[in-house]
């Protein structure tokens, strides 16, 4: 890690100011609690002149209800978020995810918005200058090849928020305010399969807040992950469910994945399971289903192989968990 390099930091009190900043400082970037921002910087990713706080933006600190839902903004704090007792209550795999997330102190500072843009991962890709100016870089920042599949062009750094799959199985939407426009789209089309540019963010757009939708309040829903150090660390594979039973048999089930692939993924084709009795059989298929769509490459000292497994496991244990069958 090296010293922060010089840079200017504003603190706007609005959106539209933040917005103005954004506009008026070339090279600007956006910071909420900093606990990636500033790693980036130190480590020579992120060289941004300037950053524009969005910590002191009240309209984007609180989560109240609406006529729709739940309303979480983009400043509420992982802590205040894993706290709150109607989250924990309708929504509970986003207050598990929450509470997963790094640790105490990294929760006190990081926000919603933050964890959402949070950059992809990989062991090539987050070190310090020297490591990587010594090692050619990387396609991913200032290189030619990729170190993890050197014959092709694409980046496949996960994307390791553990956030984003809670909310994906909840149908969630965001809301983004951008210079010329605001618009409100699923979760789920905010993110793309590259590593290298993951996000549909427009150039100074912010994402205002998260919308849980009051259709899927109080469906039984649950978050896991496997990390190396439990007390502090990414997820090397995670696993949002959510699963509602009607006359004995599946009514609903649908699961997201996350740090498996480079972005946060609903699994495909658990329709297929609706009217199914949860039980072994279907259990196994279920770990399947969930462990094939993991594409995890080598991005991490955790092999891809053992990844998927563990998607395959935490599928398995959550679903039985919430069928209440363990
Ligand atoms: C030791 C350690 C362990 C960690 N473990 C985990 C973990 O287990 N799980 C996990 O998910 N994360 C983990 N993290 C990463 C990080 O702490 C969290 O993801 C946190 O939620 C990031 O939020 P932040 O507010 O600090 O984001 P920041 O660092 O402030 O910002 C992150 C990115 O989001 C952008 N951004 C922030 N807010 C907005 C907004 N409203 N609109 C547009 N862009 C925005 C910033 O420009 C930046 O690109 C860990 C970090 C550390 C250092
Ligand atoms: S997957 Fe390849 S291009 Fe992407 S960060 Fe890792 S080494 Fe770099």
């Amino acid at each position: 890690m090296e010293y922060l390099p010089k840079f200017q930091l504003f603190r706007p009190l609005s959106v539209e100011q933040a917005a103005a900043l954004y506009a008026e400082n070339d090279g600007a970037r956006f910071l909420a609690g900093g606990t990636d921002m500033i790693v980036n910087m130190r480590r020579g990713i992120e060289t941004p002149a300037a950053l524009i706080d969005l910590s002191q933006i009240p309209e984007l600190g609180d989560i109240h209800e609406e006529n729709d839902g739940m309303r979480i903004g983009a400043a509420v704090t992982l802590e205040q978020l894993a706290a709150h007792a109607a989250i924990a209550r309708d929504y509970p795999a986003v207050a598990e995810a929450a509470a997963a997330i790094a640790g105490p102190t990294h929760r006190a500072y990081g926000t919603v918005g933050g964890n959402l843009c949070l950059d992809t991962r990989c062991i090539f890709y987050n070190q310090s200058e020297w490591w990587r100016s010594s090692n050619a870089y990387c396609l991913k920042h200032r290189g030619e090849i990729c170190h993890v599949a050197p014959g092709g062009q694409a980046c496949f750094a996960a994307y390791s928020g553990d956030l984003a799959p809670a909310l994906l199985v909840h149908d969630a939407r965001i809301e983004l305010i951008g210079p010329e426009r605001r618009r409100d789209i699923p979760l789920g089309d905010f993110f793309r399969d590259d590593g290298m540019d993951h996000l549909a963010i427009e150039k100074g757009e912010i994402l205002a807040s998260v919308m849980l939708p009051k259709a899927s309040a109080g469906a039984p829903s649950a978050y896991a992950k496997s990390r190396i150090r439990g007390a502090i660390d990414f997820p090397v594979a995670g696993l949002a469910a959510l699963l509602t039973l009607r006359g004995g048999g599946i009514e609903k089930l649908r699961i997201a994945l996350t740090a498996v692939n480079p972005r946060p993924l609903v699994v495909d084709g658990t329709d297929a399971f609706n009217g199914a009795e949860v039980n072994d059989n279907m259990l196994d298929k279920l770990a399947e289903l969930a462990s094939s769509q993991a594409k995890p490459m080598t991005t991490t000292t955790v092999s891809p192989w053992y990844r998927r497994r563990v998607i395959g496991a935490l599928a398995r244990r959550l679903v039985a968990r919430l069928a209440e069958i363990e």
